[in-house]
This record gives C-alpha cells, sequence and structure tokens, in this order.
C-alpha cells in the first residue's frame, strides 16, 4: 500500500489548527491520520500499519478498500448522481434498496426513509412516532421512553435519548418529554440485588407509565442490544415483557438497530433475536459499511400508511433521502455481506473472539465480565470484582495504550468498556491477534488504572 504525498508535518499542523474533533480534549495534540485502508488493515500518514478491531465506529462489515465499492459508485455517478426524493420524485436505486430493505426486515417491516446517519434516523423515527399518534387523533402523546447509557445519536432529539448526562452539558434546553429508565445490565445495577432484574425493571416501566399517564406517551426507544452501553445484552424475557407492556397502553416501540443491524449480532436485524417486535426499526453504519453515508428509517404499513396519508404528507424529509449513490452502494454492500455469508462469519469469528477473552475475566481481578453477540465484544473494565467501580485510566485510554504498543484498534466507551466490533471479513488469526493485544495491556493494569 502507498502512502499519502502530503507533507505529514504540515496534515498534523492543519488538523489541530482546523478540525474540531468530537470526544477530543484539547490538551492532546497527537493525531492518527488515516490514508489508506485495506481489509482489517489500516495504513497512516507516517506509513505505520494498524489492524481495525473497531470497524472504525461500529462498521466497515465489508472490510475497507473493496475495488468493486468504488466502481459501484464511479458507475454510478455517471448515470446520475443526485436528484431529490420529495414530492413526487424518485430514482430507481432508492426504489431497488427500499424493496430489499423490505425483504430482509422482520415480517411488520414494510416502508422506508432514506436519512444521512443514525441521528438523523433516530431524530426521523421520533418525529414519526409523536406524528402517527397526532395523525390517529391523540397529539398528547408526546413522551418517549429512553434508558440511561443508551446511544441514540447526538443530534437534538435522538441526543435527547442517549442516556449519558455528560454528552448533554451545557448544550440544553433539550428536546422536552424525554425520560430515562434503567437499562437491562445486572452486572452494573446494584439495584437489581435480590431481586429479577426484568422483574425490577419492568415494575420500574410500569411505575413510569402511571406516573407520565399512558395516554401522554408517543414511543419507547431502545437498542435491541446496547451497542457503546458495553454489548449490553438484556436477560431473554426482557424485551418480549417490555413489549406487552407498551402494546398494552398503545405505545409504540423504536429499535435502534444503527450498530445492530447487517451482520454486527450474526443476524440482518437483532431485534427478532431478543424478542422485539418493533414498529419502527432505525438503521445506518452497516447499510453501507461506511462507503458512504446513509441511513434508513424502517416502519411498518400501519405508521407508513397514516403518516403518509395526512395532509400534505410525511413531514419529514432531507437533501440527501434517497441518494442514488449512496443507495447503489448500500445495494452492493448488502449483496456482498449475502454472498460472501458474513453473517455466520460474524457469529462463527465472534464466538471464536469470545472463546479467547472469556477466561480473562477469572484470570484478572480487573475484568468484571467479558459480554459478546456476533462480532461484537466488551471487556467491562473495575478496579476489583467485589466493589465493580469503574477502573480509573489516569494515563489517557487504555486503548490508546494498546493502539500504540500492539498497532490494533480498540477502544473504550461508556466509559468502563474495552470494546471491539471488527469488520466482519476479519480472520480467526487476525481476530486472535486483538485479543492476545487487549490481553497483553490488561494483564499489566493495575487496580489504580496504572500501568506495570
Ligand atoms: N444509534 C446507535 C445505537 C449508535 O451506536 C450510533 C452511533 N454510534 C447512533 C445511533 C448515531 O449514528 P450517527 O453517528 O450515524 O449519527
Amino acid at each position: 500500500m502507498k502512502t499519502s504525498t502530503a507533507p505529514v508535518e504540515y496534515l498534523f499542523d492543519s488538523d489541530v489548527r482546523r478540525l474540531l474533533h468530537p470526544h477530543l480534549p484539547a490538551s492532546i495534540t497527537d493525531r492518527v491520520i488515516m490514508v489508506e485502508g485495506k481489509g482489517c488493515r489500516l495504513v497512516d500518514s507516517n506509513g505505520r500499519s494498524y489492524l481495525d478491531a473497531t470497524g472504525g465506529l461500529w462498521l466497515a462489515q465489508i472490510g475497507h478498500g473493496r475495488e468493486e465499492m468504488a466502481e459501484v459508485a464511479a458507475a454510478q455517478m455517471r448515470k446520475l448522481e443526485y436528484f431529490t426524493c420529495f414530492w413526487d420524485f424518485s430514482n430507481d436505486q432508492a426504489i431497488q434498496l427500499a424493496e430489499r430493505l423490505a425483504a430482509l426486515a422482520p415480517p411488520q417491516i414494510e416502508q422506508v426513509f432514506f436519512t444521512s446517519g443514525g441521528s438523523e434516523g433516530n431524530d426521523a423515527a421520533i418525529k414519526t412516532a409523536r406524528f402517527f399518534h397526532y395523525v390517529k387523533g391523540e397529539p398528547k402523546r408526546t413522551w418517549i421512553l429512553s434508558r440511561r447509557t443508551a446511544y441514540h445519536g447526538l443530534a437534538y432529539g435522538g441526543g435527547t435519548a442517549t442516556g449519558y448526562d455528560d454528552l448533554a452539558e451545557g448544550q440544553g434546553p433539550h428536546l422536552p418529554h424525554v425520560t430515562h429508565l434503567t437499562p437491562p445490565h445486572p452486572y452494573r445495577s446494584s439495584l437489581f440485588v435480590g431481586q429479577d432484574p426484568t422483574d425490577f425493571l419492568v415494575n420500574e416501566l410500569e411505575d413510569r407509565i402511571r406516573e407520565i399517564g399512558p395516554d401522554n406517551i408517543a414511543a419507547m426507544i431502545g437498542e435491541p442490544i446496547m451497542g457503546v452501553g458495553g454489548m449490553v445484552v438484556p436477560p431473554a424475557d426482557y424485551w418480549p415483557r417490555v413489549q406487552q407492556v407498551l402494546r398494552r397502553h398503545g405505545i409504540l416501540l423504536i429499535a435502534d438497530e444503527v450498530v445492530t443491524a447487517f451482520g454486527r449480532t450474526g443476524s440482518w436485524f437483532a431485534s427478532p433475536d431478543v424478542g422485539m417486535e418493533p414498529d419502527i426499526i432505525v438503521t445506518a453504519k452497516g447499510l453501507t459499511s461506511g462507503y458512504i453515508p446513509l441511513g434508513a428509517v424502517l416502519v411498518s404499513d400501519r405508521i407508513g400508511n397514516a403518516v403518509r396519508g395526512f395532509g400534505d404528507g410525511y413531514p419529514v424529509g432531507y437533501t440527501y433521502s434517497g441518494h442514488p449513490v449512496a443507495c447503489a452502494i448500500a445495494l452492493k454492500n448488502l449483496e456482498i455481506i449475502e454472498h460472501d455469508g458474513l453473517l455466520a462469519a460474524a457469529r462463527r469469528t465472534g464466538d471464536f473472539m469470545y472463546q479467547l477473552a472469556a477466561p480473562l475475566a477469572s484470570e484478572l481481578d480487573i475484568v468484571g465480565e467479558v459480554r459478546h453477540a456476533g462480532m461484537g465484544l466488551a471487556f467491562e473494565l473495575v478496579t476489583d470484582s467485589l466493589t465493580r467501580q469503574a477502573l480509573p485510566q489516569p494515563n489517557g485510554s487504555i486503548a490508546d495504550v494498546i493502539r500504540e504498543e500492539t498497532g490494533v484498534i480498540v477502544r473504550v466507551s461508556s466509559p468502563t468498556n474495552l470494546v471491539l466490533s471488527p469488520p466482519l471479513v476479519m480472520t480467526q488469526e487476525q481476530a486472535a491477534t486483538a485479543v492476545t493485544a487487549v490481553a497483553s495491556v490488561l494483564r499489566r493494569a493495575r487496580s489504580d488504572g496504572g500501568l506495570a
């Protein structure tokens, strides 16, 4: 692989001067400037090679740098680079992708609205849920139920549903009528002690619905399996019982599958696997493997027919909704996921990775729990297995140390989890390299977070 031709010092200085990076303290002036990618490997502007064990941000399902994706993009750009999907305009790529998504999605899902990403999708989903009730003559149904440590993006709608106070600081007032419940994370919640977690969570849900008034609630939004929260797989009876309560009160269910859809957990969609039957599913990320920004909000006929059938029609729309190049790329990406058997690969390699990683929970006191679903793996880092307090990281993120020392890119999330979410094409050999790299650094971590 060749590297960038721009002078490296110029790139570094210019980045520090010009680019606003999400979640980067100003005191950190180091940068890793990626210039090339192939499969699971990346190369930075200094020519250093990395193993991508995060898929960027939970995506890159089909791996980096695939020639056929570039060809599809170029061909579509030559034919029709863009036209709008507002009003009665459409394009052949958006239509074909909507058909494909309706075929892949759970049976209750029939209609599609395109966005540019996950945050926009969650905004659209919240608007759609509220508008649905409005159209149905229940305009007071405006409340949205969410969970703490949920991640629904950082736009104002989905961002308010996101359950981290530090991400919301100083930007208020936020979207009104959003409330946060306890996440289904038994390891992390002392509230469950002596109680069945699902009993506790369902009781809390019922109480909250009673407080707000069921006729004031539009929807509950939730990730089937919490990604940013640390690959939190809920108890098997959690979603079925939550769904039962919501149905009883006419509250819609929005599944945020921005991370989980398109193979991350080994299925096209994770919601059926955890017993959810959502009215609305929000997707993005793996839909294009990141080759171009695109999201899709999938809805049932009940929702779609109601919101398109009122007044001047569906009141949500973005310039890039149904972008033909993005949709052509998504179609090719889905074809590759299917053709290359990447759902099965995600299950196989994910299980393999977990088998290697799981023993660290008994070997090391600072690894409280190892969790996984498909190609998503999290190490819950604690000071000790008794108090389960979050492991401090006094010398910067432990993920940065792993990257510097081993060239394997992992991330810290939520803020006590070390998370791996590699491309689904990762080989077992590469997965073993990634877990070995994580283990080599964790074995040196002390209970105060310092490294021996
Ligand atoms: N929902 C979930 C579950 C996510 O993990 C993310 C991003 N990590 C988003 C929504 C936001 O998506 P985007 O960054 O594309 O706006």
